[in-house]
């Protein structure tokens, strides 16, 4: 058993009466959170200017006016992870693109912009290998070698390693700033067909009968074949694009900090089911010595600002009463961010020249870690749907091409959104029969490797219809 037991039930709001905020918490602005003061640690490395130095990506905004950059190939609204991984694997194939963010890259690589870390899997590391991305993330990857499931206090435990499927790693994890640098690292080396403008707003999208035109507030234009947004769940094209959306909040709230513990991980990835929600500890690199870990606690929405407005101190014995000691003594490694939690499916993924990828087409719960790599999934096929079309000479926004992508893509996202939706369900409550009837659950599937394959192959993402970036072995 990972986790020690849970000792006291915690009282949020008589505990966060009785410890005033400390003001280095964070406060939210939109789908991230910025800190109220700079934090010591980021500030004091300059990662984020180190950053920039060592990747010149002032280089890389590209006014328009630079003469063959007027009409692309393809136009990509949004370059977080799974924009800036589909602009790499286009380019990386010869098809003229650009991409589009609202914010700065420097200030989207800074430790405050996102704490998040996400775990890779499998096939994502596939696609980031194929079209030169993983390289840049050398030193900033740790290989989740083991997963271990356990629901609350009950003695029984899912445990995958992964040696039971090959020599692949489950997956691995990396801190979102990385792999967004490392996208923006990868940008660098394609200059030749990919441009980022960043930062630079959308006013709207136009649409002729052989292009479509992104309209910047600045003014400039941007005349492409094709436009994506991966604009993440609050698209704007999508909404302007009257597509609609299907989604539920599930009251619960993901806070995020990075921790540094005593003891090393070993490239074991814990997830704890508790009654408000999925409490996971996962494997990060050491960074100067210290072991690091990201944590993903998932409360019930209501007492999140109390768990936030904590002093650093109290903040970290909840989390040492939920780990249970087996990592040692607890520090924390900058600011801690948190997350509301909902799923929302967009009900078509193409409109006219206008198409779909990531978050902006499917947002799910992270219980099992699979947001962004059903992102590399759509990045994958829409890129090998693009290459196709343009190898047989038609139109890449041709209806053809675009269902080709939504066909495949659709069903697996669907697919996922519903498993994820129904563990959430299943595991966030303390309901005695139910929890009786999981636990036989989750030791079966233990005891059984033929199944406890299917279910680690589809959570590596390298099983069924692989676009071809995923499908060749390392
Ligand atoms: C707590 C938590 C943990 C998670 N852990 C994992 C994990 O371990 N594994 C996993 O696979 N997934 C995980 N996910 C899910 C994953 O983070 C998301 O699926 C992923 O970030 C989506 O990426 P995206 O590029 O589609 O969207 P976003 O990350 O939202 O990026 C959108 C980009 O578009 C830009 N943008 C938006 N609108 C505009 C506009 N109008 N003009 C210009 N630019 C614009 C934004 O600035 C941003 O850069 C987790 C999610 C949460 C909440």
């Amino acid at each position: 058993m990972c986790f020690a037991p849970r000792t006291q039930g915690f009282q949020p709001g008589v505990k966060a009466l009785k410890n005033p905020p400390d003001s280095s918490h964070l406060f939210e602005s939109g789908a991230f959170l910025i800190a109220q003061k700079p934090d010591p640690l980021f500030a004091a490395r300059g990662l984020a200017k180190a950053y920039e130095q060592k990747f010149l990506l002032k280089n890389l905004r590209v006014p328009m006016a630079n003469s063959g950059w007027e009409h692309v190939d393809v136009a990509i609204v949004g370059a977080g992870l799974v924009g800036g991984t589909l602009g790499c694997a286009l380019a990386s194939h010869g098809v003229k693109t650009v991409l589009v963010d609202q914010f700065d890259p420097g200030a989207m690589t800074e430790g405050r912009f996102d704490g998040r870390a996400s775990a890779v899997a499998a096939g994502g590391q596939r696609l980031l290998s194929a079209i030169g991305v993983w390289p840049h993330l050398t030193g900033h990857s740790e290989p989740i070698r083991e997963i271990r499931v356990s629901d609350g206090d009950a003695p029984l435990f899912l445990h995958y390693a992964y040696t039971d499927v090959g020599d692949e790693f489950l997956g691995n994890m990396a801190e979102n700033r990385h792999l967004r640098m490392a996208t923006f690292a990868r940008m660098k080396e394609l200059e030749s067909t990919l441009r980022l403008i960043a930062p630079a707003g959308i006013s709207h999208m136009s649409e002729s009968s052989d292009a479509a035109t992104l309209h910047l507030s600045d003014g400039r234009e941007i005349r492409a074949s094709l436009v994506v947004t991966a604009e993440g769940r609050q698209s704007k094209l999508r909404e302007a694009a009257g597509i609609k959306l299907t989604g539920w909040s599930y009251s619960q709230v993901a806070i995020v900090a990075t921790i540094g513990h005593e003891k090393p991980h070993n490239g074991i990835a814990h997830e704890r089911f508790l009654p408000a929600g999925p409490f996971a500890i996962l494997p990060l690199p050491d960074d100067a010595g210290v072991h690091r870990s990201s944590l993903v606690w998932t409360e019930r929405a209501e007492s999140v600002s109390a768990y936030l407005a904590l002093n650093d101190a109290h903040f970290l014995a909840e989390i040492d009463e939920r780990v249970g000691g087996f990592l040692g003594r607890l520090s924390l490694i900058g600011p801690r961010f948190s997350y509301p939690l909902s799923l929302q499916f967009a009900h078509t993924y193409t409109k006219g020249r206008l198409v779909l990828v990531g978050d902006a087409a499917h947002g799910i719960h992270p219980i099992a870690g699979q947001g962004v790599n059903l992102g590399y999934r759509d990045v994958a096929a829409l890129t090998e749907a693009i290459v196709d079309a343009r190898r047989l000479g038609l139109d890449i926004a041709n209806p053809d091409v675009l269902g080709r992508y939504e066909r495949w893509r659709r069903a697996d996202n669907m697919m996922m959104a519903g498993v994820t939706d129904v563990l959430t369900r299943l595991f966030s409550n303390d309901v005695a029969p139910i929890k009786a009837a999981r636990d036989v659950g989750l030791a079966l599937v233990n005891r059984i490797p033929a199944l406890k394959r299917v279910f680690m192959r589809h959570a590596m993402g390298t099983t069924g219809d692989l676009p071809r970036l995923m499908r060749a072995p390392l």
